[in-house]
């Protein structure tokens, strides 16, 4: 990335609200149930499967989180009623785990049982390491519990993945794979492009060596091709491909077009702002967005 663009992605939390709302407007179904509808819609019918996730965390207050255990109500309800191809992804701090992990618990299994009748998956999405044990440690106890259609996510940037991997494998748990999307330090994370790269390679061949149904999620073209060497032969029992609403699009259908299964994750909610700064940063070309956005509202007729 330039110089430039490393200055903007260091700035973009005092960019004014409306303009991060419509650079990010690409990553987002939108802010309603509706919205997510009419995009899952759109991927079904062009044989691309779907992950809904209500965008909301870290939420402070009791009431938030039974908020959002009633909003992934909702859209299962819609799923199953709309007939989607399309399971749901939680973050167990949107499910009040930082207010308090008996209240998580109670609503994360609130969300499976929901899910459950209806034969939709439900995904545990992994935030920053302070989260790590606590999602595992109850992802483990979910499956304990007799919840079966539940997976999680490991982040190939944590040095601790592939013993996660080691230490999870007599669940054979469905994993997304992906690199991790928060900064961490160096002493639990690898740093370097090239390192966490590898470190992807070798956790997706854990996963699959330990028979794994294994999500690859990324958008990055040479994990891609490894990813591709690697799953050849294999069925969508094995493994998928996830992208993220909105990046490389082109690249997905493609991978759909060759007959593998492609997912890709609809965020939706009006909690957008968290994570519409997480994909800004992601973006190679932020900064010129974010300027000619910038330029357009102080240049009137412009
Ligand atoms: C389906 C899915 C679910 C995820 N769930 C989690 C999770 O639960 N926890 C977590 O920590 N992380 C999650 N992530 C994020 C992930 O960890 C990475 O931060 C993210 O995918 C970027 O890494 P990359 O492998 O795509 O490679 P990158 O090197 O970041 O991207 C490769 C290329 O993709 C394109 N690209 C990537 N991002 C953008 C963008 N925003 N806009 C435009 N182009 C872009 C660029 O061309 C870039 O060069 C998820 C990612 C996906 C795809």
């Amino acid at each position: 990335m330039k110089v430039f663009d490393h200055a903007v992605v260091r700035l973009l939390p005092v960019v004014p609200r409306g303009v991060v709302r419509r650079v990010a407007a690409p990553y987002i179904a939108g802010e309603t149930l509706g919205d997510a509808r009419r995009v899952v819609a759109g991927l079904t019918a062009a044989g691309i499967e779907a992950t809904v996730d209500v965008l909301g965390e870290e939420v402070t207050r009791p009431d938030e989180a039974e908020a959002i255990a009633r909003a992934y109500h909702d859209a299962l309800e819609a799923i199953e009623h709309d007939g989607l191809a399309a399971n749901v992804s939680v973050k167990l701090t949107a499910l009040g785990a930082k207010v308090d992990m008996a209240l998580c618990r109670s609503l994360t299994e609130r969300v499976l049982r929901d899910a459950s009748e209806r034969g939709i998956f439900v995904r545990i999405d992994m935030e920053d390491s302070s989260m790590t044990d606590d999602t595992l440690e109850l992802y483990r106890a979910l499956r304990a519990g007799g919840h079966g259609e539940v997976g999680i996510v490991l982040q190939a940037a944590l040095r601790r993945t592939l013993d996660d991997i080691a230490a999870l494998a007599d669940l054979r748990p469905s994993v997304r794979l992906c690199k991790g999307i928060y900064l961490e330090p160096s002493s639990i994370a690898f740093q370097e492009p090239d390192v966490i790269r590898k470190s992807f390679v070798a956790c997706l061949d854990a996963l699959l060596e330990a028979g794994c149904r294994t999500a690859i999620a990324t958008h990055d073209e040479w994990l891609l091709e490894r990813s591709l060497e690697r799953v050849q032969g294999l069925g969508p029992d094995a493994y998928e491909f996830q992208m993220l609403l909105g990046v490389r699009i082109d690249r997905g259908r493609e991978l759909a077009a060759a007959g593998h299964l492609l997912r890709v994750y609809v965020p939706y909610g009006k909690r957008w702002y968290e994570y519409s700064l997480r994909r800004l940063q992601e973006n190679p070309k932020v900064a010129g967005y974010v300027a000619r956005d910038m330029v357009g509202r102080l240049v009137p007729g412009r």
